[in-house]
């Protein structure tokens, strides 16, 4: 007997046909005599349709009532599912986020979890209850409901798994698992059986985006071993198959005899570039550059600044596309009137496309297969950044595709 955590995305609770397949396979996975924690996310479509209402009244209501507003649609998915289960004979209880209570900050709308209080939880569950917390919301200590950011549930899922120390956290979605890079570029990516907590970070953020980034982060601070896998199965399907199925995020590979150098190529189709060409070489400049970029809260990702001729040097960072206009503003203002460069050139028409793996921290020449294949292809790298397990080129998007095709067979990443 152990106990389990189960997320269940909206897809999986999109209807109440669905919601009473979820009620068979929790039941089924109860009966087999584990203790199992379920948090749902609200029914597909839900959360739109509720903020959506809100701004047809006014453009940008307050943050707070949009998190009470937007935390119904939990609340609703977890009472249906309690009452799927009883349908089926179990006892199930549900509980908002404050009812447990699941302590956050008070950042409305992207509020961060502080501590599970697990006391309540633990008695039911001792009874032989199945307990339903809902996702994405919690609670502040004035006792204002607040919301985790668009996609939480994942990271209440893994809050909840975490304080209460289950043996896994399952979470249940449309996709069955992470795979090698996106199916729809490489059709014969390949799904993973497992991926690091950091290889998955790498992943997330580059643009594959099978679960909320701080989920993961959550996963590989308290080292919740976490299961992504489909909730379109068979919900009756044997448990034996089931819990060796999706993607388990992991924290060391389970054969080292057998781990690729590469586990993946992850891409971001939106990014953009800034050069700001004459720029005094003089300590501080970076800093000048960046400074008002940060304030404006604006990240920044692959910083290049060139060897200084006549003590002019140019300097060039990436932004996500949608900061794009935004930075250029910033500056506008600042780099001409204090930093005394000559000009800035941008370029929207950039993509960043990277292979990602903790096996190069073993292996050499990863860099230079990269920049071979790429080469063959005939594709210019424009910048390029490394960390221990990840390699990204910058690349002219119209060659994204086509890097990422020619850099998953290189790697020998497809199907066999
Ligand atoms: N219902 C919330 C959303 O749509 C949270 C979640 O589904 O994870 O963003
Ligand atoms: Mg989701």
């Amino acid at each position: 007997m152990a106990l389990f955590v189960h997320k269940y995305g909206g897809t999986s609770m999109g209807s109440t046909e669905r919601i009473k397949n979820v009620a068979l396979r929790v039941a089924k996975w109860h009966d087999a005599g584990h203790q199992i924690v379920v948090v749902p996310s609200a029914m597909s479509g839900e959360t739109n349709r509720l903020l959506g209402l809100a701004r047809e009244i006014m453009p940008q209501p307050d943050q707070r009532e949009l998190d009470m507003l937007a935390a119904t649609g939990e609340q609703t998915s977890v009472a249906l599912l309690a009452i799927a289960l009883h349908a089926v004979g179990k006892e199930a209880v549900s509980y908002a986020g404050w009812q447990v209570p699941i302590l956050t900050d008070s950042a409305f709308g992207k509020a961060r979890i502080q501590s599970i209080d697990d006391v309540k939880v633990r008695k039911d569950l001792d009874a032989g209850k199945i307990v339903i917390i809902t996702g994405f919301q919690g609670m502040d200590e004035d006792g204002n409901i607040t919301t985790l950011g668009r996609g939480g549930s994942d990271t209440s899922a893994v809050a909840v798994a975490a304080a209460m120390g289950a043996a896994e956290c399952l979470i249940y979605t449309d996709v069955d698992g992470v795979y090698t890079t996106d199916p729809r570029v490489v059709s014969d990516a390949r799904r993973l059986k497992t991926v690091t907590f950091e290889e998955m970070l790498e992943m997330a953020s580059l643009g594959s985006k099978v679960l909320q980034i701080r989920s993961v982060e959550f996963a590989g601070n308290y080292k919740m071993p976490t299961r992504v896998l489909s909730s379109l199965t068979d919900p009756l399907m044997p448990l034996e198959v089931e819990t060796v199925s999706g993607t388990l995020i992991s924290f060391e590979k389970e054969s080292s005899m057998e781990q690729a150098t590469i586990t993946g190529i992850a891409f971001s189709r939106d990014e953009a570039k800034i050069t700001i060409l004459g720029v005094p070489d003089r300590p501080g400049i970076a800093y000048q550059i960046l400074g008002p970029v940060a304030d404006a809260n604006i990240e920044v990702d692959m910083i290049i600044q060139n060897q200084s001729v006549d003590g002019k040097t140019d300097f060039t960072f990436t932004v996500s596309r949608a900061d794009y206009l935004k930075s250029s503003q910033v500056l506008e203002a600042s780099v001409k009137s204090h930093i005394g460069a000559g000009s800035i050139a941008g370029d929207t028409k950039v993509s960043k496309v990277s292979v990602v793996g903790v096996g190069m921290r073993s292996h050499v020449g990863i860099a230079s297969q990269m920049f071979r294949t790429l080469s063959e292809e005939g594709i210019n790298i424009q910048m390029i950044s490394t960390s221990e397990i990840k390699i990204s080129v910058l690349i002219d998007e119209k060659y994204m595709e086509l890097a990422v095709r020619s850099l998953h067979k290189a790697f020998g990443l497809e199907n066999d």
